[in-house]
């Protein structure tokens, strides 16, 4: 690669339902010299997140919308190449947020230095990044989680999900954890230890199933999915039961709203307590969360797998398959080795 040049994946219409292909294009622009403070970055991972999608339509939300032909935003983590500024040395580690794009110029104030030791890079994006740091609060401070509930974790295959699962475990609760494929289930089993684990594609009826996984009832449901996975759990909780509303994946490429839940009365009648929750809202947690979630990583309590796509052109590709359910863990895009 020309280093005058750099790649970038330009939003070239907002999706309407599914994202499709022709919704990114792969660009290529100049790439300027660095200036007097500040530093070039060459990208080496980049996170594609459900959440992402909802910056695609033109309309106000937590995240602003991406602006259609410019470069899309998400967290990546990349090398130092070059610098001007003497805060950050050449060869630094830095997580920041301008992935989608081969290199990057910064000057510094939007890197987060890291020092991962033997820890793999890329789980900085994944289980000791924000989707880890997801689990952890909205698990303790949403939820409220206590030894001896009964946790029910939808989209508990993917990165959220399967960090929420163990962490739970850790917590001394049951854990029953809802997947759509055959190998996702297979290791929430082995792997990440949870009691139950359904394939939500295979049962004729999620609500039965888990009500039969659940035998005394549900007591936290952490919901990625919203929709008939939420349904299923307000009609199995128990009087007094939490929702952990981390997000609804199965309603953000919706054109028409969805119907379910239809059973909303239900939280009236059993005073089920529902939150929302965004996690950048909970900065104050992020040193505990690192300390902790270290440890548990270090020790091997907590595993984590990932699904990596190589190279910028197949950034589209791994975002989508979000929506189809092609990761198992972490939903990565490989962009390039140590210089
Ligand atoms: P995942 O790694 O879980 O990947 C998404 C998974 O969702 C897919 O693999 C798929 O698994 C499942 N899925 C997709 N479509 C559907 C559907 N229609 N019905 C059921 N399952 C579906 O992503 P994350 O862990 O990054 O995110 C999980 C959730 O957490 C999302 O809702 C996301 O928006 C939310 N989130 C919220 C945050 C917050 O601050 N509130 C921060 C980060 C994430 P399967 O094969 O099982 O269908």
């Amino acid at each position: 690669m020309n280093m005058t040049q750099n790649r970038e994946i330009h939003l070239k219409r907002y999706p309407v339902g599914m994202p499709t292909a022709e919704d990114f294009e792969l660009v290529t622009v100049p790439l300027r010299q660095i200036c007097e403070g500040e530093v070039l970055i060459k990208n080496q991972w980049m996170s594609v997140d459900p959440y992402m999608r909802g910056g695609m339509r033109n309309v106000r939300s937590y995240v602003p919308p991406y602006q259609i032909g410019y470069c899309l935003g998400g967290g990546a983590i990349g090398q130092v190449t070059e610098s001007r500024n003497p805060g950050v040395e050449t060869g630094s580690l830095v997580r920041h947020s301008c992935g989608w794009r081969d290199h990057f110029i910064s000057n510094g104030s939007d890197l987060e230095l890291l020092d991962p030791g033997k820890i793999p890079l890329q789980a900085y994006l994944g289980i000791l990044g924000m989707p880890g740091m997801t689990a952890y609060v909205g698990l303790f401070r949403i939820g409220e989680v206590k030894k001896g509930d009964t946790v029910f974790v939808s989209a508990a295959g993917g990165v959220v999900g399967s960090t929420v699962c163990q962490i739970a475990k850790l917590h001394g609760c049951r854990v029953v954890g809802s997947a759509g494929r055959t190998n996702k289930v297979e290791w929430l089993r082995s792997g990440a230890g949870v009691d139950t684990a359904l394939n939500y594609s295979e049962v004729d009826s999620l609500q039965e199933a888990l009500a039969s996984a659940c035998p005394d009832g549900l007591d936290v449901y952490f919901d990625c999915v919203g929709g008939h996975h939420l349904e299923a759990a307000i009609a199995t909780m128990n009087d007094f039961g939490r929702i952990i509303a981390c997000g609804m994946i199965s309603t953000y490429n919706d054109v028409k709203p969805s119907t379910a839940p239809s059973n909303l009365m239900l939280i009236v009648r059993k005073r089920i307590r529902m939150q929302g929750f965004i996690v950048s809202d909970s900065r104050d947690m992020k040193s505990e969360f690192n300390d902790r979630m270290t440890q548990w990583v270090r020790a091997g309590r907590i595993r984590w797998e990932e699904t990596v796509l190589n190279g910028l052109e197949n950034a589209p590709k791994a975002f989508m398959g979000l929506f189809t359910g092609e990761n198992i863990g972490k939903m990565l895009v490989k962009l390039g080795d140590p210089e």
